[in-house]
């Protein structure tokens, strides 16, 4: 997978934290200045959002991941001052998605600057998973539950302690943190091998067929309330508000996403999910090399009607008795 790298490269360093130590090292950091976004407990739900103090801190998988550019913003952006810098406490599928987002908004041939301004004040920091989050992700298959780069910081569970990787000068460790040595990289990788044996493998060998029943039948399931295009991490998305110049996260899904003086090009329900699935499973590989898709399930789970991408990647499949 080519990701486009927004940070530089720093020399990796090592380091092990308490589990029980993670919510002060969440303080120290906000000491520093860094603002914090994590998973956390808001009006009953568990959502993404910048943490007040490390307690608040969830270790927990929300359904909706709140992508670096989601809400209304403003398309002319006069303010060059650099945003605060910002920890962004992710788990494998969403840095993998934030990486694909960076491809297709910062490689060219057009850059996206007002996603850059944000971008450039985010520091991933990505907590691997030592058991699956859902019956629904199929990560496994793809990039891991845990990276080998595209990350500022990673943590992984390696029996009561994190083991801490820091790829970025600007994160400094506490004095509450041990160093540790890259011998632990070994007994990181063997902490997450759990998921894989948990999740049933999707093969990646398949090729859609345009003419296929299957997307008539998904057209008589879907209700076009879009949770899949918004839960996911990879959608990017978004219409344009000429009234106030701004915008906002969009779903293909939707009847009024493109439309244009001669209306919607693509009129059918058929036809705009047909479009999703082969964005994301064919015409994106064709032009990055890799699927617009990390495994992360989500889209299955915010589903009302049980619509499911490993069941559209099973069905094309070219390997004889895949499931
Ligand atoms: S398409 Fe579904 S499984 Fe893939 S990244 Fe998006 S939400 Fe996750
Ligand atoms: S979540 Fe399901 S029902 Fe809703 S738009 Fe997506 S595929 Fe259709």
């Amino acid at each position: 997978m080519l990701l486009f790298r927004i940070c530089n490269r720093y020399a990796m360093r090592y380091y092990l934290l308490r589990r029980e130590d993670l919510p002060r090292y969440v303080d120290f950091l906000m000491k520093l200045g860094f603002r914090v976004i994590a998973p956390k407990v808001e009006g009953g739900a568990l959502v993404y959002g910048y943490l007040s103090k490390g307690e608040e801190f969830v270790d927990a998988v929300p359904t909706f991941f709140a992508k670096p550019f989601m809400g209304k913003e403003s398309i002319f952006d006069l303010n060059s001052s650099s945003l605060p810098p910002t920890i962004y406490f992710t788990r494998s599928c969403e840095a993998a998605g934030v990486g694909m987002l960076d491809d297709v908004r910062l490689k060219g041939p057009f850059v996206d600057a007002i996603y850059m301004k944000k971008r450039k004040s985010i520091k991933l920091a990505n907590l691997a998973c030592t058991r699956s989050c859902s019956p629904k992700a199929f990560c496994g298959s793809l990039q891991g539950p845990r990276l080998e780069s595209g990350f500022s910081m990673q943590l992984t569970d390696v029996g009561g302690d994190y083991f801490v990787e820091l790829n970025d000068d600007e994160l400094p460790a506490a004095d509450f943190m041990r160093p540790a040595g890259a011998e632990l990289l070994g007994k990181a990788r063997e902490a997450v091998r759990g998921v894989l044996s948990e999740q049933a493998k999707v093969s990646l060998d398949y090729e859609l067929k345009w003419n296929d029943a299957i997307w008539n039948e998904l057209a008589g399931k879907c209700i076009e309330c879009g949770a899949c295009t918004l839960a996911c991490p990879t959608c990017f998305c978004y219409s344009v508000d000429y009234r106030d110049w701004s915008r906002q996260e969009d779903s293909c899904l939707w009847a009024g996403f493109t439309r244009m003086a001669g209306g919607n090009p693509r009129q059918s329900l058929e036809a705009r999910l047909k479009q999703r699935f082969y964005h994301k499973l064919e015409y994106h590989r064709d032009r990055y090399g890799y699927i617009l898709c990390t495994g992360c399930g989500r889209c299955t789970m915010a589903c009302p009607v049980d619509i499911d991408i490993r069941s559209i990647m099973t069905r094309f499949s070219r390997v004889s008795g895949s499931d």
